[in-house]
C-alpha cells in the first residue's frame, strides 16, 4: 500500500512529477491538486477527510458505486489464479470467453461478436480500422471516409480524438488524421431555437446527408456518434434525431457506429443508450461502465453484417492490443455485470430513479439562473443563461459555470462544467433519498452563483 503522508506533501510530490490528463501543468502545481483516497456508495473522501457527493460517477464509469465487494472479489480471485494471458495466437482465457459471451446476450440481437481493447478510445481506433477494413473486403476499398459531429467526445488516441468534434483537441498535434469530417452537433440551444424541437431533429439529421452528398456516397464508410453527447454537455438530441439519421445511414449503405462509452451499461434507463434513442447500430463502442471503472476495459460490439464478412472472407485481422480481453478486468465486468442485472439497475433507471431525477431537474427551471434543463436516465444538464424570458447566455469569458463549478467544489459536490452547462451523471444506485441530497447541494451552489453574478452586475 501506498505510503500516508499530508496533503501538502500529496500535492508537492504530485506536481513534481505528475502530469495530468487534460490539466494546464502549470496552475495545478500553483494550487495543487485534490486528493481522493477513498470511496464507498456515492461519497468521496479527500486527504484532509472531507467527503464528496460524486455526481459524476468518477468520470462517467462507476455505474454501480463504490465499494461492491462482488467486484473486489472478482478481481481478487483471477489474479490468484491467472493474473495475465493474452489472446493472441490461438489462445483464450475462461474470463474473457465468458464475458464476449454475456455481452452478446445484454447488447441487442445484431450483436453475436465483440473485439476487446483496454478503453474507449483503443475501442474506436479499433472502429476506424474495422470499417475500412470491412469495406476493402467488400471491394469498396474507395470507402475511408467517416463522418463525425463537431463537439462529439471519442477519446484522446489520435484515431478518437480525430473522430471527436473538440476544437482544442484537434489544434494540437495535427489533426483530423485524414478521412474524417465533421457535422454540426444536434444542439437545439445553438442551432435550432426558431424550430420545435422535433422539426431541428429533422433538420439536424439532414446535415448528415448533405455531407454524405457533399463527400460523395460511394466515398463514406460510417457515420459515428454518441446516443447522448457526454462530454460535449450532455446533450440529448430532439426524440427525431436518431432515427433519422437511422433512415439516412440505411438509404446510403453506410456503416452507423453507436459510441455507447458513457451511455451503455443501463446509464439512460436501457442496456445501451441505441435502444433508449430508437436506432439499430452496426458497430457499438463501449468501456467506462462495463467494470464501473474498477479497472480499465474497453472494445467493440461488431454486429452480424460487419462480423460475417470479417470471419468468412477477412484473412488475418492485423490489429490487436496487449491488454485485449485481460482476464482479470474481464472477470470484474463479469462481476460488474451481473450484479447490475441482480439488482435490477436498468429497471431502477427507467422506471424509479431515472424519472426522478428528470423531475428534480425540471423544477430547477423555476431558478433565475436555469435556462433550460435536459435529462437522459441517469444524465442531466442544466443551463445557466443571463435572461431567461429568451435564453441570452451569459458572455462566455465570464466563466460563470466555472464560479458555480467552484461552489461545488468547495460544497462537498462533483458536478461538472462544461461552458454554462452544468452536469451530472451520478451512479445508478443512487436512491431517490441520495437525489434529494443532490438537489439540496445543486440548489445551494445556483443559489450561490447567482449571488455572485448580482454583486458583479451580470445579470440581465
Ligand atoms: C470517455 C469516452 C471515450 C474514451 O474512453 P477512454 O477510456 O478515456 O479512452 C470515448 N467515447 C466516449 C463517448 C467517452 O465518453
Amino acid at each position: 500500500m501506498t505510503t500516508s503522508r499530508s496533503t501538502a506533501e500529496w500535492q508537492a510530490l504530485d506536481a513534481a512529477h505528475f502530469l495530468h490528463p487534460f490539466t494546464d501543468f502549470q496552475s495545478l502545481a500553483a494550487r495543487g491538486s485534490r486528493v481522493i483516497t477513498k470511496a464507498d456508495g456515492i461519497w468521496l473522501t479527500d486527504s484532509d477527510g472531507q467527503r464528496i457527493l460524486d455526481a459524476m460517477s468518477g468520470l462517467w464509469c462507476v455505474n454501480v458505486g463504490y465499494g461492491q465487494q462482488a467486484l473486489v472479489d472478482a478481481a481478487t480471485q483471477q489474479l490468484r489464479e491467472l493474473p495475465f494471458y493474452n489472446a493472441f495466437f490461438q489462445t483464450a482465457t475462461p474470463p474473457a470467453i465468458e464475458l464476449a459471451a454475456l455481452l452478446a446476450e445484454v447488447t441487442p440481437p445484431q450483436f453475436r461478436h465483440v473485439f476487446f481493447a483496454g478503453s474507449g478510445s483503443e475501442g474506436n481506433d479499433t472502429v476506424v480500422r474495422m470499417v475500412r477494413r470491412y469495406w476493402d473486403l467488400m471491394g469498396q476499398p474507395q470507402r475511408q471516409v467517416i463522418i463525425s459531429r463537431v463537439n462529439a467526445y471519442h477519446g484522446s488516441t489520435m484515431a478518437g480524438a480525430s473522430l471527436g468534434g473538440m476544437s482544442g483537441m484537434h489544434a494540437q498535434g495535427g489533426l483530423p488524421i485524414p478521412g474524417i469530417v465533421h457535422i454540426q452537433q444536434p444542439y437545439w440551444h445553438e442551432h435550432g431555437r426558431h424550430l420545435s424541437k422535433d422539426e431541428f431533429g429533422f433538420v439536424a439529421a439532414r446535415w448528415l446527408e448533405d455531407k454524405i452528398l457533399e463527400v460523395g456516397p460511394d466515398k463514406v464508410a460510417a457515420f459515428i456518434g454518441e446516443p447522448v453527447q457526454g462530454a460535449g454537455g450532455v446533450i440529448v438530441p430532439p426524440a427525431t434525431y436518431w432515427p433519422e439519421i437511422q433512415r439516412i445511414c440505411d438509404r446510403h449503405g453506410i456503416l452507423l457506429v453507436s459510441d455507447e462509452v458513457i451511455t451503455g451499461f443501463g446509464r439512460t434507463g436501457h442496456w445501451f443508450g441505441c435502444e433508449t434513442q430508437g436506432f439499430r447500430p452496426d458497430l457499438m463502442t463501449f468501456a467506462k461502465g462495463v467494470t464501473s471503472g474498477y479497472l480499465p476495459l474497453g472494445g467493440v460490439m461488431v454486429g452480424e453484417r460487419v462480423a460475417r464478412v470479417l470471419i468468412e472472407h477477412g484473412g488475418e485481422f492485423n490489429h490487436g492490443y496487449t491488454y485485449s480481453g485481460h482476464p482479470v478486468a474481464c472477470a470484474v465486468a463479469l462481476a460488474n455485470i451481473r450484479l447490475i442485472q441482480s439488482l435490477g439497475l436498468v429497471e431502477h433507471v427507467r422506471d424509479d430513479v431515472g424519472p426522478y431525477l428528470a423531475e428534480r431537474f425540471e423544477a430547477l427551471r423555476g431558478h433565475p439562473l436555469v435556462g433550460d434543463v435536459d435529462t437522459c436516465g441517469m444524465m442531466a444538464a442544466l443551463l445557466l443563461v443571463k435572461d431567461k424570458t429568451d435564453g441570452t447566455p451569459f458572455t462566455p469569458d465570464l466563466g460563470l459555470g466555472m464560479v458555480c463549478r467552484g461552489h461545488c467544489f468547495r460544497e462537498g459536490l462533483i458536478m461538472r462544467a462544461v461552458g454554462d452547462r452544468m452536469i451530472v451523471a451520478p451512479p445508478l444506485v443512487m436512491t431517490r433519498a441520495d437525489v434529494d441530497h443532490m438537489m439540496d447541494l445543486i440548489h445551494r451552489c445556483l443559489d450561490l452563483t447567482l449571488a455572485d453574478a448580482r454583486a458583479h452586475g451580470w445579470l440581465a
